[in-house]
């Protein structure tokens, strides 16, 4: 997936998005109802001397969940430790994490969805009573022992909570869903990183990077990237309003952050279907995508921007969307 406005994180890019990131809760921008709940579950872990409860962060890729779990690691002066549903490939690479643990520490898994059966049936006893049990022994004479583990925070993210098993989520204390930034705070966001990256960027330029970012932090940080080359390439270095909108042309990137595979999913919803309503599977088979994929790549912008809407029969294209593309309505629609 190298698309200049996919939400998954390039190799690349890792270094870069390392030296961007907030560090504490006073930093991080937007997603106001989940900060203000974590301060005070936080505050009270830290008054009781407690392990904070376990987190779950659930939402679309690049929002932040990677850096939130960071910060609340920060806020709590532990340590982290982070893996991934898919690294963790049997019970005893999950065991040897966990007894590694020093108390009060939290451990980060991202996509947690993806944890193998075996593997989650370990984390149960461990989230719930601080405890890992092991099996000594095979056959008949095979017996399990329980062993203490230090009390630790299971951070958890994932891109749809729907994704987890009921017995996984139900042992989450927190479930914090993060949303899409608005203009404004991606703006910020832009102008922020731009300064901790040496780079000169006017407001409206800012503004610019931000409505084509699709409500998500990485793809902002990405596209000032490549702002910036553009403009010391062709300007002196400065980013302008007509540099930045220029630059994005060439990114093939519309006014309003869609691309290519966006406007094939719109235009095939309206050419084939009279713009819905029709089934996510039957938009997936027709543009030759994972349903998945659209529910949690796609989707939620277009949802966000008005583009489309879900309906108990299927999506649908808005006549903002027609507008957007130029496209007339059906006849009955007008
Ligand atoms: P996720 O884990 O949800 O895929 P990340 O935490 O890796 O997303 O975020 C990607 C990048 O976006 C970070 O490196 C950071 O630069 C930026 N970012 C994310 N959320 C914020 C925020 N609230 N404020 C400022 N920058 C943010």
């Amino acid at each position: 997936d190298d698309r200049i406005i996919s939400a998954n994180l390039m190799m690349e890019e890792q270094a870069v998005e390392f030296s961007l990131r907030p560090r504490y809760l006073g930093e991080y921008i937007g997603q106001n109802q989940v900060k203000e709940n974590l301060k005070i579950y936080i505050e009270a872990a830290k008054m009781r001397s407690e392990a904070l409860d376990h987190v779950l962060l659930y939402g679309p890729p690049g929002l932040g969940k990677t850096t939130l779990a960071n910060i609340i690691a920060n806020e709590l002066g532990v340590s982290l430790r982070t893996t991934s549903g898919p690294a963790i490939e049997r019970p005893g690479d999950l065991a040897a994490l966990l007894t590694n643990l020093q108390e009060g520490d939290v451990l980060f898994i991202d996509e947690i969805h993806r944890l193998h059966r075996t593997v989650e049936e370990v984390l149960y006893p461990a989230m719930e009573d601080f405890a890992l049990d092991i099996m000594i022994g095979k056959g008949p004479s095979a017996r399990s022992m329980r062993l203490d583990l230090p009390p630790f925070t299971l951070i958890g993210a994932t891109t749809r909570a729907g994704m987890l098993s009921a017995p996984l989520r139900d042992r989450f204390g927190v479930v914090s869903r993060l949303e899409l930034y608005s203009i404004d705070e991606l703006s910020y966001i832009v102008s922020r990183n731009a300064d901790l990256l040496g780079i000169e960027i006017l407001g409206d330029a800012a503004d610019e990077v931000a409505l084509r970012s699709r409500g998500t932090p990485r793809i902002a940080n990405r596209l000032l990237k490549r702002v910036r080359d553009f403009a010391q390439v062709r300007g002196d270095g400065i980013i302008t309003p007509e540099i930045a909108s220029e630059a994005l042309k060439l990114l093939q990137v519309d006014p309003l952050g869609l691309d290519s595979i966006d406007h094939k999913m719109l235009r095939s919803m309206i050419t084939g279907f009279r713009g819905g309503p029709v089934g996510l599977d039957t938009i997936a088979a027709t543009i030759g995508e994972e349903s998945q994929t659209i529910e949690d790549v796609y989707e939620p912008y277009l949802l966000q921007i008005g583009f489309m809407q879900r309906t108990p029969r299927g999506r649908i294209v808005t006549p903002a969307a027609y507008q957007h593309l130029g496209l007339s309505l059906p006849p009955e629609q007008t």
